[in-house]
Parts: C-alpha cells; sequence; structure tokens
C-alpha cells in the first residue's frame, strides 16, 4: 500500500510540475498579449486605407468600362476588404466575451448573460433543473462512501473502526468545477515555491493590468472572485505598485473578522518582504498594529466605522476596498451607505466592493450601476454527499466521519466547520483522544483549530504544509467559508450549521444561537474542497434537509442585531434621519426605534433624538453604549480603576476560566475560590486584581486554572480603554474596596438589563420575560431579588451570563427618567 502511495505522490508531483510550466508559459504569453494588440491595431489601419482606396476607385471608376485585368483587381481587393471586415468582427467578438468578464450591469439585467449563468452555476444555486436531477441521483445512486476505493481501503478501514462506529453517506450532487478532475495532489512542492512564483499562479494575476484599467476608468467597481483567487491580498499590492499609495495615501482594506484582518496583513507583509506594522498593518478593535508608515491597512469593518469618527471624508485614503462584502455584517452594510455618499463628494476616492460569487448585482445596483469586474474561477469539482439519516449529535458524528475520511480516503487534508471556539475545542480533544487510541493503527492525524480567539502563532499553523505521509484536520468556524483560503483542502466535513445573532425588537432580547446555515454558506464551504483538486464534501444532513430546511441565503446582520452602537455612531457623525439612510437592506424599523429609545435612557440623546454632550462621550469609547455609560458614570462613583477592569474582562468573552476534564474538581473549587459576595462582575474585578498582584504571571494563572491568554488580552483591553479616558473627561480613581460604588456605576451602564425574582422564577424587569441564572454563576445557587445581567444566550433556556445583585432603590438613583418609584 504504501509503496502504491508513494508511486501516486510522485505521480502528482510530476502533474504538479507541468500545471506549473503551464502557468510559467503563461508569461510570456501576456507579454505576446500586448505584441498581438500592436499587430491588431496595424491591421485595423490597413483595413482602413484599403476602404479608403477602394471607396477612391469606385468613385473614379464608376461609370467607366474597366478592363478585365482592371476588373479583377477590383474584385480582389474587394475581397481582401471582406475578409478584413470578418476579422475585425471577429476581433470584437473577442472582446465583447472580455466584457462578459468585466461588464455593465445593464447587459445583464435583459437578458441573463453568460456571467449571471456562471455566477448561479458556481454558487451551486439549485435552479429548478438542478433539483431534479439531484433528485433523480439520489434515486440512481447510492453509492457508498468510500467505494470508489472499496478494493484496496474496506479491510483496513473495518481493522480500524467498529462498525457502528462508522457513519453511511450517500453521493448525490456535484458541485461542478471549471477545471477537470484530476487526481488529489500535494501541495508541498508549491509551499517550497517562491513567494512571488505563488503570486503569480493566483486567478487574479492574469488579469492585474485589466483591473486596473477598470480600477482607473470607474470611481466604484464590484470585483467578484471565487474565494482563493487573491483578491484580498493581491489587489491591494496590485494598487500599492500602481502608485495609489503615493503622497502619503492610505489603502484601506475592510474584512469582518478580527482573524482574517491580521492573517491576510501578515501574509501580505510577508509577500511584499516588510515587515507587519510598517508599509503594511493591520487594525482591529483594541490593537493597532500600524505605524506612521502604513499605507496598506487591513481593518476590520467596525474599524473603519471608526475611522469615520475622526476623519468624515476618509481624506488620507485614497482607495477603500470593502471585501467579503457578501458577508453583509452590520459594519459593512453601514460602510455601504457611508462610502456611498463619501465617494460623491470625492471623486477621486476609488471603491472597490470584493465579493465572492453571490449576490454582486444587488452590490452594483446599489452603487448607482457600477461595474462588475469578474475573476473567473479556477475550481475543481467536488462531490457531494449526505447522510442517510439525520445525526442526532453533530460534534460526535463529526470525529467519527474525520476518522472514517481518513482511514479510507486517499492523501488531501480535512476541514470541518463548527460553530464556536467551545465546539471546537472539545471536537479538537475528541479526536486526539481517538488517534492517541488507535495508536499506530492509522496514520498521523495533525488536528488544528481555528477561531477568533486563538492566539495568532496558533493560528499560523493552519498553513504551514502537512509534512508527507501525515493528514491534516482544521477545525474552524465560519472564518474558512470564505475569508481564508487552506491549501490543501480535498475533504470538507460539514455539520450545517453556524452560531448566528438574532434580536427581537419588541423585547429588546439579543441572543446567540446556533442555527442550521443557508445553503448559500454550505455551497461556500462545499467549494473548499476543490482548490487543489477535485475533492468531496461531506455533510451531516440528509438531502432532504438540504432541500427543504436551509434558507436560501443568510438574512444580512443587520436585520437580526440591535443598533444601538450604530445608531450612537452615525448620529456622531450627523446623520439625524435615520430612517432615510441609504441602506441596502432597511433594519427593521421596531430595531431602530428601540435603539433610539435605549439611547435616550442612556442619557445619550435628548428627548429630540440630538446628540447630546454624554452621547458624544460614548460614541468616543469603542464599546457598547451600555458599557461605555458604565464606564462614564465610574467618574460619579469615583471608581474608575475597577469599572475599567470589569469592562475589559467583559470585553474577553466568557473564557477566563477553563476547565481541563482530568481536573473538573480541582477547576471548579478553584473559581469558587474567586467569588465574592455581589455577583460576577466582582469575581472578574477579583481575578484580575490578583493576577495583577501576581505580577502577571503565567504561572498563577496555570495553577489557578485561569486562561493567560485570555487575561493577557483583558490587560490589553485595559490599557486601550485607560488610554481613552482624558478624552471623555473621567479621572482615574479607585473605590478601595467599597464595591457598591462599583456596583452603582455598573447598574448606570446596565439598568436596561435588569430581572426580579417572582415566584415563578426570574423575569426581566421591562419586558416580563423568563429569564434564568446561568449554572455558571456564583450566584446561581443564592436567588437574589434584584440582579442585573451582562447578555442573555438562549441555549436551552434563557440564561442570563454575568449576573450581578442589585437594590431597586439603585435604580431609581441612576435612572430616574427611566424608573419611577412604584411600590
Ligand atoms: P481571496 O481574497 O480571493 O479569497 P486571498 O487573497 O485571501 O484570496 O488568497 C490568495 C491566496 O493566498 C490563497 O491561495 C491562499 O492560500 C494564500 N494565503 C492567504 N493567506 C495566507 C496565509 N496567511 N498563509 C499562507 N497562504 C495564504
Ligand atoms: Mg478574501
Amino acid at each position: 500500500l504504501e509503496r502504491s502511495d508513494k508511486k501516486a505522490y510522485e505521480e502528482a508531483q510530476k502533474r504538479l510540475k507541468m500545471a506549473e510550466e503551464d502557468r510559467k508559459a503563461m508569461v510570456p504569453e501576456l507579454r505576446k498579449k500586448s505584441r498581438r494588440e500592436y499587430l491588431a491595431k496595424r491591421e485595423r489601419e490597413k483595413l482602413e486605407d484599403l476602404e479608403a482606396e477602394l471607396a477612391d476607385e469606385e468613385f473614379l471608376f464608376g461609370d467607366v468600362e474597366l478592363s478585365r485585368h482592371e476588373r479583377q483587381e477590383l474584385k480582389y481587393k474587394r475581397r481582401v476588404r471582406d475578409l478584413a471586415r470578418e476579422y475585425r468582427a471577429a476581433g470584437e467578438q473577442e472582446k465583447l466575451e472580455a466584457t462578459n468578464r468585466y461588464h455593465m450591469p445593464k447587459e445583464t439585467r435583459g437578458q441573463p448573460a453568460r456571467a449571471v449563468d456562471l455566477v448561479e452555476e458556481e454558487s451551486g444555486a439549485p435552479g429548478e433543473e438542478q433539483r431534479r436531477w439531484e433528485e433523480a441521483r439520489l434515486g440512481a445512486a447510492s453509492l457508498k462512501f468510500g467505494a470508489r476505493d472499496a478494493a484496496s481501503q474496506e479491510p483496513k478501514y473495518q481493522l480500524v473502526l467498529e462498525e457502528e462506529e462508522t457513519i453511511e453517506f450517500v453521493r448525490a450532487t456535484q458541485l461542478q468545477g471549471d477545471e477537470p478532475s484530476a487526481p488529489p495532489t500535494s501541495t508541498q512542492a508549491q509551499q517550497k515555491e517562491s513567494i512571488q512564483a505563488v503570486r503569480r499562479s493566483l486567478p487574479v494575476f492574469p488579469f492585474r493590468e485589466e483591473l486596473l484599467a477598470a480600477i482607473a476608468n470607474h470611481q466604484v467597481l464590484i470585483i467578484e472572485g471565487e474565494t482563493g483567487s487573491g483578491k484580498t491580498t493581491q489587489i491591494p499590492q496590485y494598487l500599492f505598485e500602481e502608485g495609489y499609495t503615493n503622497k502619503g495615501m492610505k489603502i484601506a482594506c475592510t474584512q469582518p473578522r478580527r482573524v482574517a484582518a491580521m492573517s491576510v496583513a501578515a501574509r501580505v507583509a510577508r509577500e511584499m518582504g516588510v515587515k507587519l506594522g510598517n508599509e503594511v498593518g493591520y487594525s482591529i478593535r483594541f490593537e493597532d498594529c500600524t505605524s506612521e508608515r502604513t499605507v496598506l491597512r487591513y481593518m476590520t469593518d467596525g474599524m473603519l466605522l471608526r475611522e469615520f469618527l475622526s476623519e468624515p471624508d476618509l481624506a488620507s485614503y485614497s482607495v477603500v476596498m470593502v471585501d467579503e462584502a457578501h458577508e453583509r455584517t452590520l459594519h459593512t452594510d453601514i460602510l455601504f451607505g457611508l462610502i456611498k455618499d463619501v465617494a460623491r463628494f470625492r471623486p477621486e476616492l476609488k471603491v472597490l466592493v470584493a465579493s465572492a460569487t453571490m449576490d454582486t448585482a444587488r452590490f452594483s445596483t446599489f452603487f448607482d450601476d457600477a461595474p462588475v469586474f469578474r475573476i473567473p474561477g479556477r475550481r475543481f469539482p467536488v462531490d457531494i454527499f449526505y447522510t442517510k439519516a439525520p445525526e442526532a449529535d453533530y460534534l460526535e458524528a463529526c470525529v467519527v466521519s474525520v476518522l472514517q475520511i481518513h482511514v479510507t480516503q486517499p492523501p488531501g487534508d480535512i476541514l470541518v466547520f463548527l460553530t464556536g471556539q467551545e465546539e471546537i475545542e472539545a471536537a479538537c480533544e475528541m479526536l486526539q483522544d481517538r488517534c492517541r487510541r488507535l495508536g499506530s493503527k492509522i496514520r498521523e492525524l495533525l488536528v488544528l483549530p481555528i477561531y477568533a480567539n486563538l492566539p495568532s502563532d496558533m493560528q499560523a499553523r493552519i498553513f504551514q504544509p502537512t509534512p508527507p505521509g501525515a493528514r491534516k484536520v482544521v477545525v474552524a468556524t465560519n472564518i474558512a467559508e470564505t475569508s481564508l483560503t487552506i491549501e490543501g483542502i480535498i475533504y470538507v466535513l460539514d455539520p450545517g450549521f453556524c452560531k448566528q445573532k438574532s434580536y427581537n425588537p419588541r423585547t429588546g432580547m439579543e441572543s446567540l444561537t446556533v442555527t442550521p446555515c443557508s445553503k448559500a454558506s454550505a455551497n461556500q464551504r462545499a467549494g473548499r474542497a476543490g482548490r487543489v483538486a477535485a475533492g468531496k464534501c461531506f455533510r451531516l444532513y440528509t438531502a432532504w434537509a438540504y432541500q427543504h430546511e436551509l434558507e436560501e441565503t443568510t438574512v444580512p446582520e443587520i436585520q437580526r442585531t440591535s443598533l444601538g452602537n450604530v445608531v450612537l455612531l452615525l448620529k456622531s457623525l450627523g446623520i439625524h434621519d435615520l430612517m432615510h439612510f441609504d441602506f441596502l437592506d432597511p433594519p427593521p424599523y421596531e430595531t431602530l426605534l428601540l435603539a433610539l429609545e435605549q439611547l435616550y435612557a442612556l442619557g445619550a440623546l435628548n428627548h429630540l433624538g440630538e446628540l447630546t454632550t454624554s452621547g458624544r462621550k460614548m460614541a468616543e469609547l469603542p464599546v457598547d453604549p451600555m458599557l461605555s455609560k458604565m464606564i462614564l458614570a465610574s467618574e460619579k462613583y469615583s471608581c474608575s480603576e475597577e469599572i475599567l477592569t470589569v469592562a475589559a474582562m467583559l470585553s474577553v468573552n466568557n473564557s477566563i476560566f477553563y476547565r481541563p476534564k482530568d481536573k473538573v474538581v480541582h477547576a471548579d473549587n478553584a473559581r469558587v475560590n474567586f467569588f465574592l459576595p455581589g455577583g460576577d462582575h466582582l469575581v472578574l474585578l477579583n481575578v484580575y486584581t490578583q493576577w495583577a498582584e501576581s505580577g502577571y504571571s503565567s504561572q498563577w494563572c496555570y495553577e489557578n486554572f485561569v486562561q493567560f491568554r485570555s487575561m493577557r488580552r483583558a490587560r490589553d483591553v485595559r490599557e486601550q480603554l485607560e488610554g481613552l479616558l482624558e478624552r471623555v473627561e473621567v479621572g482615574l480613581s479607585s473605590c478601595q474596596g467599597d464595591y457598591i460604588r462599583v456596583r452603582k456605576a455598573i447598574t448606570a451602564g446596565y439598568f436596561y438589563h435588569t430581572a426580579r425574582l417572582t415566584r415563578s422564577g426570574y423575569r426581566t424587569v421591562k419586558q416580563q420575560q423568563t429569564v434564568f441564572i446561568h449554572p455558571n454563576s456564583s450566584l446561581f445557587e443564592q436567588q437574589p431579588r434584584w440582579l442585573l445581567y451582562h447578555e442573555l444566550v438562549l441555549t436551552t433556556k434563557e440564561f442570563m451570563r454575568q449576573v450581578l445583585e442589585i437594590e431597586s432603590s439603585w435604580l431609581l438613583e441612576v435612572a430616574p427618567h427611566y424608573y419611577k418609584a412604584k411600590e
């Protein structure tokens, strides 16, 4: 078996080399192209001469009897002319084909032109026809997964996995590719290649000149291209090379996700051979890795929004590229409206909207029919498998399937999509555990997680080449759907879920829940398997579920989130009439109204809906309005030191304590040791204070079952917030252990999030919604009469996370306009 693998490997290497040579041959081809253009021009001029000549002759000899010889010559010239005309027409046809790639939207609107069809096909959006085809396939082919290699693999497979430990998949459809199928190849050869050669091999490269010309000719350009075609890493570099950053101008490229901004900036810095933070940098909330010299700025969409506060016309930017536009995050959507406006006043500003192959027509229409530049994809076909029956426990099913793929399928790395850090860590642990038990019965399996809070050195590991003989499995959140491209993925495992925010504008409750992903998402995920070779995607749900239970597309975030933050920001940008703001998709009216109402309650807006002084300060702080209010209130209660710590600890997302499986009791004891009367906010404060007293020691964290990297992040956040205190006129002060003051300051920000114990449990004060204290809370067993919570999470119930005991009289003290004395 190993010998045959080696042969396959060598074969793959050979193919790869050939492919590379082909690619190299393309470069002179491109040079030739300009020569061809020159020749075509000569040809055109010749034709024009000829036509003039013929016209002259006909004019001169029109009525004259011509000699036979003269007639023949005239006939010959006419034929030449006709041929030349045909030739020219052909050239125009070619040009026409090129404009299909780079088309004005009007051309596609009337009759669905080629580009539109391709979009449909590539994203695999199932039209009626495809569905019928799928169904036919489903009936006919019950090809058992792994069957293709049954002869060689079956015995080994049985040896390793018990029958009941496997999942039966059915091959149903194929996601079409533009490349012929090829056996899985290893990417080692590519990894060794020079970074410049890799740059030239990306699908966007052959279109460099055309793209730059299009950017030069249009103020707004929509760029559409398959994930991994080089939009994010290459286009800003092209613009840099083209001189768009001369005279101190900057290029911004926005990403919806922090991890993507960091990782992509690091990659581009490496490609340009500069230190990250010099010419190329990134800026994400609470972390700025840029300097005076930074001209290529990768940033989260939220950070660019904040740039508007200090520079409303983005005057120092020559180009703004809104990347991953198809994700339709809240911030990206708001950016659209603001940038469209700025573009009107700054004709020299270039706006690029980059997106995976989805929805580009919408963007084009929004930007006054801006042209769409399509980068032709390079994708291999992907076979799609479904489970025969629904899986009850998708995490367990995931682990089993990964092992199943590992022992039955030819070489190639695996990408698994899960919904968040906790799940990913659990899956990785389970996988490692089983691999350890199987020992040398299976080949080496490298298990690598990737999610937002993962430290960057760990993040970088997913890009490192897989050692020969081993297989890599990357367990990722949605981040790997379109923002990051990992080379060498042949298998995708998709349980079909994602974590999604939802918002109920009636109750004002925001919750984060695990929900089925959309078809568009599922197809993007599947597409990740076809980047380097023909791939396979295993969906842990049935074909029926795909067709009947998944939504077509994900609802834009703006329609399922609270808008307090954004409304505050827009108000401070002087945009008052939010109902008529230029939204790509408007938020629900009630959501907008509720945001205004909450900001009014927090004192950020006056009764006319205008920004107050306090509202202006709140907008300065890069945190939620409630959190900013809490920080501002710490001035009054002289406890800003403590409140900063609480704010920083709340910002690191419930990842302070960890519970190793083998030391659950120790970990829980350690946690209980931090408990202070009053509630979770004080516990967080206590942890941080003790850590600071230990000299910010990692050893201390280890001994107390506290996550060192979360703490380090909290420290960063705290420093940043502290740096902003002066701007919002809050002095540094400490409560000296008088925690009542801290609790009052917190209440001043969170009086909106209060619950009261009734005979039937906790109810939120305003909306009378039934809620529960999270079992992790220090107050879980105490059940105080009044409390406030930091956030609600909906898992099995509506749980309040991070709760603090308060007294009802404080509510009157901190928000007399909101709470009136009743009882
Ligand atoms: P797009 O934005 O069109 O999806 P990208 O510009 O992100 O494409 O990616 C282009 C190529 O750069 C991909 O093939 C990917 O493998 C490579 N790449 C991107 N980031 C990294 C990284 N951090 N390490 C190694 N390769 C990377
Ligand atoms: Mg990208």
